[in-house]
Formats: C-alpha cells, sequence, structure tokens
C-alpha cells in the first residue's frame, strides 16, 4: 500500500484513508472493486 500524506494534484495535506467500493471506467467501460482501500483528498476529491 501507498503511503501518501499529500495531494497529487491539489497538494492538501489531509487526504483521508477510506475503504470504500471503486468505481472507475476503462476502455469505456465502467468497473466495481469492491472493498477497495484507498486515499481520498478531502479538498479536490482525488483519489490515489
Ligand atoms: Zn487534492
Amino acid at each position: 500500500m501507498l503511503k501518501i500524506k499529500t495531494c497529487p494534484s491539489c497538494g492538501w495535506n489531509e487526504i483521508k484513508k477510506v475503504r470504500r467500493n471503486w468505481i472507475g471506467t476503462y476502455k469505456g467501460k465502467s468497473y466495481t472493486v469492491p472493498n477497495l482501500q484507498y486515499y481520498e483528498c478531502a479538498e479536490c476529491g482525488e483519489r490515489i
């Protein structure tokens, strides 16, 4: 797991680690990864 403390998009330093379903798109199709742990920036919404 990556250890990130600042948002690469806006530099916000209070990104949070969350665990929820990830919904993404790949080549025009949407997919869901259940129970994925990732970081989310509270400032700009960037997901890492
Ligand atoms: Zn951000």
